[in-house]
């Protein structure tokens, strides 16, 4: 059923380090994106990739891919609380297990790194966020417009090895032939939009061709943060043959400082968690002390100020003719 994959991981244009990390070792997929001073960040997303790599077990579907999360969460937190250097580290973490026998892909993750589908030429996201503006959207607080330029959106509400436990979302989808799937940091999606993502992987000639694409429109939206994409793909017959393919760009684990623009003074720290309680109780908080009253107010008042901007705009312009 699972016919090919690949990842790839880039540390984008502003940063020294990458501090993602990706796992492909079928029938197992994932994606962390680690966060903490210093090294912090490469250790927990490395800490967590590495219980991944190192699975063993007959279990399957969400329970499975739920016990793994739950592992690495165990052990991101055990190293931080013994090793004062990487105290407070963290890390989002996606993962998909493929399973042959029924032909379902279970699903776990923690924090905002994403899984997406392309079924039928279209794109559609699987995750949701575990972040502020996630909460946020969710809530009807945010419009997804919005949501796509909000100064918080590295503020994720749950993260792996934070806490000596952590709650997993997990689901299961039926996969079918040709369809593909996409775990991608937040480097990608805070880069380049959804129908962007999809013109990428579609414009692909293969898996690997695919992967470039999309590292290349973050890079070129900004490249702000580190990118890592680890795709796969469901076979289009019932030959069940799995073929490694390689990675198209190899890990930059260490790039030449250099290289880098002078605009590289992004901290390493741009990820903070926020309990989720802590996102309720704020919008709670703001929710009663919002008069009711003011509500079409607050709609009408923007509308005037646009029709006065649009005359202006129309004055100008006529000026200009008439000049
Ligand atoms: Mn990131």
């Amino acid at each position: 059923m699972l016919a090919r994959y690949t990842g790839v991981t880039d540390p984008g244009r502003r940063r020294r380090r990458n501090e993602d990390a990706y796992v492909c070792v079928p029938p197992l997929f994932a994606i962390a994106d680690g966060m903490g001073g210093a090294q912090a960040g490469e250790v927990a997303s490395g800490l967590a990739a590495a219980v991944l790599e190192e699975a063993t077990g007959n279990d399957r579907g969400e329970e499975r891919v739920s016990s793994l999360i739950q592992e690495a969460n165990r052990r991101v937190y055990r190293r931080s609380s013994e090793d004062a250097a990487t105290s407070g580290m963290g890390t989002t973490m996606t993962v998909a297990l493929v399973d042959d026998s029924d032909g379902t892909i279970a699903f776990g993750h923690v924090g905002d790194s994403r899984a997406y589908r392309v079924r039928g030429g279209e794109l559609e996201q699987l995750t949701d966020d575990h972040s502020l503006v996630g909460e946020l959207l969710r809530g009807g607080r945010l419009s997804p417009e919005e949501a796509e330029t909000h100064p918080q959106r590295s503020v994720i509400t749950r993260a792996l090895g934070t806490e000596p436990d952590v709650d997993v979302d997990t689901f299961t989808v039926e996969a079918e032939p040709n369809d593909i799937y996409l775990l991608c940091s937040d480097g990608l999606t805070d880069m380049i939009s959804a129908s962007e993502i999809l013109g990428a992987v579609e414009a692909g000639s293969d898996l690997d061709d695919a992967a470039r694409r999309l590292v290349d429109a973050a890079n070129a939206g900004g490249g702000e943060d580190n990118v890592t994409v680890v795709l796969f793909q469901i076979d289009g017959t019932d030959s069940g043959e799995t073929a490694r393919m390689p990675a198209a760009v190899a890990p930059d684990a260490d790039p030449d400082e250099d290289t880098l623009s002078p605009l590289d003074a992004v901290p390493a720290v741009d990820t903070a968690v926020i309990p989720v309680a802590a996102v309720e109780e704020h919008l709670q908080r703001t929710e009663a002390e919002r008069p009711r009253r003011d509500e079409p107010r607050r709609r009408i008042v923007p509308l005037v100020l646009l029709i006065l901007l649009l005359l202006a705009l129309l004055a100008l312009a006529a000026w200009g003719v008439t000049r």
